[in-house]
């Protein structure tokens, strides 16, 4: 079987998916975990405030990433809802960079009606696994001795012979019947110094003098000098492509082909399909012709996954193509799905006990300013500091995220009376119009009678 894949740039940058939009909009402004270069937490930077225990232990992690130290481990985020457990795995994301895969999800994605369960699991860890191939192209240097064009051919292309003396002022080396065509549009002429690729056959002009050695070291670390005997190669270039292991799956399967990658509906592959890929990526692996950069698949909301895909996750790991995993849960001691005992987190104790557990706390009052302001000044929108005052105080009773979410309504509420400025009144209105949950409960329970309950039935006026 041939394995085809796609060509991307050197930075493998569509190997990375990170697709919940709504994830994005509301951590925008994390731009990294903020660590300094001894991977230690600064108090307030790259967008992140605080939560310096989590992030030196996600300092440790990345660091272990980028040296390919770690795959098939599993992190667990653990802690109460709004403690940053989605922003500190969007932190590490950024900090990894293009040319690690990062793939986000929510547990809640994997029950589509499209695809079963493993599958779709199955999907998103090879979607966090980069392959990077090499591929050598062999390009031939020197200066143009002498171009000689067939001038009997008249309609099409002209056809010739170049005959090139390579670098080391020793080797002639004659390309017949290059496409003379080329040459014109670059100008070419005899005395010239130029190289051709042998894999696309263009040829670029390098200049009139003579170029020495140490100019081709000049050209890039992946240039790189090799024997040259008579009327051979000169130069070879290393060409990376990152692709995902998902994608060279998609690729190479029969029913769905390449456009299946644009589409994103790629239906469900054959095992036999990634069990041929494996093998084929694992020879490229001993052969020196690939790399495989373990990724990071991050799965929030994890205990919304049920016990049949926990212990297929499990059974990933131990995979040999497998990413890291980093799970992220608000539960405490809650029922794992699918069965009727409880655990730490709703999540079984055999992947627990696999798990290395980071955990996430409260924020005190001048971290949930801190943040607000952040997201403030993201949102672009102005605030006074006695607006911000009150806007912190909501934070701390009730959630960060509802203060935050305070934000953008507080705005229309302030440009509603012509004013660019968010004043403490805004803030006072949008905390009356909107509830948060602790008061949406409240009132619940005081009108419970008046809504539908779960048998179906509403018993008015039982509170009168
Ligand atoms: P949940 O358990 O409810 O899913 P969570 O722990 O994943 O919550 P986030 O969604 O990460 O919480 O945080 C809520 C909001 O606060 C987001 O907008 C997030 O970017 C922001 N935020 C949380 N922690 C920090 C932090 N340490 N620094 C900057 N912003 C933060």
């Amino acid at each position: 079987m041939s394995i085809a894949t796609s060509v991307q740039d050197g930075n493998g940058g569509s190997s990375t998916t990170t697709n919940n939009l709504a994830l994005i909009a509301s951590h925008s402004h994390i731009s990294g975990l903020g660590l300094d270069d001894h991977l230690q937490p600064k108090e307030s930077s790259q967008g992140m405030v605080g939560q310096l225990k989590a992030r030196r232990g996600l300092g440790v992690i990345l660091k272990m990433i980028q040296q390919g130290k770690i795959a098939g481990r599993a992190i667990l985020i653990a802690g109460p809802p709004s403690t940053g457990k989605t922003a500190l795995a969007m932190g590490l994301s950024q900090n990894l960079g293009n040319d690690v895969p990062f793939t986000a999800i929510t547990a809640s994605e994997i029950y589509s009606k499209e695809l079963s369960k493993t599958e779709s699991l199955t999907q998103s860890f090879r979607k966090s696994i980069g392959i990077r191939i090499k591929e050598e192209t062999e390009v031939i240097e020197g200066e143009v001795v002498e171009i000689q064009i067939d001038r009997s051919l008249t309609g099409g292309h002209k056809q010739g012979k170049i005959t090139i003396r390579t670098t080391d002022m020793e080797t002639i080396y004659e390309l017949g019947n290059k496409m003379i065509d080329e040459l014109s549009k670059e100008k070419i002429i005899a005395g010239d110094v130029i190289s051709i690729d042998k894999a696309n056959g263009k040829i670029t002009k390098l200049g009139r003098s003579y170029t020495r050695a140490r100019d081709y070291d000049a050209m890039g670390s992946n240039t790189k000098f090799v024997s040259c005997p008579e009327g051979e190669l000169q130069v070879r270039k290393e060409v990376l492509h990152t692709v995902s292991l998902h994608e060279i799956d998609v690729i190479n399967s029969r029913q769905q082909g390449f456009l299946a990658l644009f589409s994103g509906d790629t239906g469900e592959i054959r095992s036999e399909v990634r069990d041929q890929i494996n093998l084929k990526v694992a020879e490229w692996k001993e052969e020196g012709k690939a790399e495989i950069i373990p990724g990071v698949l991050f799965i929030d909301e994890v205990h919304m996954l049920d016990i049949e895909c926990f212990s297929f996750i499990n059974r990933l790991l131990e995979d040999e193509f497998s990413p890291i995993v980093i799970m992220a849960t608000n539960r405490g001691i809650s029922k794992t799905r699918g069965t009727n005992y409880k655990s730490p987190h709703g999540l079984p104790l055999d992947l627990l006990d696999r798990s290395i557990i980071i955990q996430t706390e409260n924020y005190n009052e001048e971290e949930i300013k801190k943040i607000l302001n952040i997201r403030c000044n993201e949102e672009e929108v102005e605030i006074n500091s006695d607006a911000l005052n009150l806007l912190t105080k909501i934070g701390v009773e009730t959630s960060l995220r509802y203060a935050s979410n305070l934000i953008s309504v507080s705005y229309l509420i302030s440009k509603k009376r012509r004013s660019e400025i968010i004043e403490i009144e805004d803030i006072k209105r949008s905390y009356l119009l909107f509830l948060d949950s602790s008061r949406s409960v409240a009132f619940l329970q005081e009108n419970e009678s008046n809504y539908i309950d779960d048998d179906g039935k509403v018993v008015f006026g039982k509170n009168t």
